[in-house]
């Protein structure tokens, strides 16, 4: 592997952390969005990454110096002109996707390897529009990439091998721990494990078969976990899970009352988890940290 440039495109909450960490590493990244707002938004998370990595690093001049290795584009043949490695974090929705990859294809260099950091889709539901199969494949980073650093490396059916593998190089390059998943598999490893562990304890929830603490204190003390299921969700958020319950809800009613239960009691309430200070804990002090949560119920 000898990947010099690196075009990271959308440059939103997971883009910019990417292009940052890619940058920070030593890389030049070019980094493309739709349009002028949406760079300069771009350019405030770069400013913040900044001071996060110069902290947690503690070194502000490495932060610093990878600021400078950004540059910023909304010509698409312009971001991804020499580039070894285009790494694709555009919205979660599959048609402005393939319409990326469709413009993406006949301006990029033959050389250009494609990974997607989709959480939800798959590589093979975009490898015809890459018009390059064998060089696409996703890349999935985890939110906080600089202290979360797992990057899943997972091919579709037609990707070489040797692309799959200077990718895992790269990623270690770049201070990630790659894990590659050896099939296409919605999730990767770590939702597949993690979605259907958050979903067993809304429904116990949602059931009133048990409160979310006491799910989460007979979780942690049987198993020692440092959280339980409600610690977790608080931090991924309301968001995501009521989105996902609301999408399976004609599946099977525990999904509809999942569903129902989080709109009402959390989102309604304003209690999106961290991020607003409550959710299923309050913050900063949750009760789950408190010496004698695991020694009664
Ligand atoms: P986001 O909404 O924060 O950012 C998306 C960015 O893409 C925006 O800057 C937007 O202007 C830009 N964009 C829109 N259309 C575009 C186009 N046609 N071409 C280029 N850029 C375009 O989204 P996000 O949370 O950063 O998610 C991006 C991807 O990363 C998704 O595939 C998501 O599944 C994945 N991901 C997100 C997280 C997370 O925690 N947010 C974690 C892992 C993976």
């Amino acid at each position: 592997m000898d990947f010099k440039k690196v075009m990271v495109a959308g440059s939103g909450v997971l883009g910019s952390q990417i292009a940052f960490q890619t940058a920070f590493f030593g890389y030049d990244v070019n980094v493309y969005d739709i349009n002028n707002d949406a760079i300069n938004a771009a350019k405030e998370r770069f400013a913040k990454l900044k001071e996060v990595y110069a902290e947690y690093f503690n070194d502000a001049d490495k932060a610093k110096a990878a600021y400078g290795r950004l540059s910023f584009s909304t010509d698409i043949a312009e971001a991804v002109a020499d580039a070894d490695l285009m790494i694709e974090a555009v919205p979660e929705v599959v048609n402005i996707k393939q319409d990326f990859y469709q413009k993406l294809a006949p301006v990029a260099p033959d050389k250009t390897i494609f990974a997607s950091n989709s959480s939800t889709m798959l590589p093979s539901q975009f490898a015809e529009f890459t018009g390059r199969p064998e060089k696409f494949l996703a890349l999935h980073f985890a939110n906080s990439i600089w202290k979360n650093n797992t990057a899943e490396v997972m091919g579709h059916a037609g990707t070489d091998a040797q692309y799959t593998e200077q990718v895992i190089e790269f990623a270690r390059s770049i201070g990630m721990i790659p894990f590659l998943v050896k099939k296409e598999q919605p999730g990767y490893i770590l939702n597949s494990l993690l979605v259907p562990f958050l979903n067993a304890g809304l429904s116990l929830w949602a059931k009133d078969i048990a409160d979310p603490h006491t799910i989460d204190k007979n979780w942690m003390i049987s198993t020692g976990a440092p959280h339980g299921p409600f610690a977790i969700l608080d931090i991924v958020g309301m968001e995501t899970p009521y989105n996902l319950n609301v999408a399976k809800s004609d599946l099977d009613p525990t999904y509809k009352a999942i569903a129902e239960k989080l709109k009402t009691e959390m989102i309604d309430q304003g209690k999106m988890g961290q991020s607003t200070g409550e959710g299923f804990y309050k913050y900063p002090n949750p009760a789950f940290l408190e010496p004698d949560f695991l020694k009664q119920n």
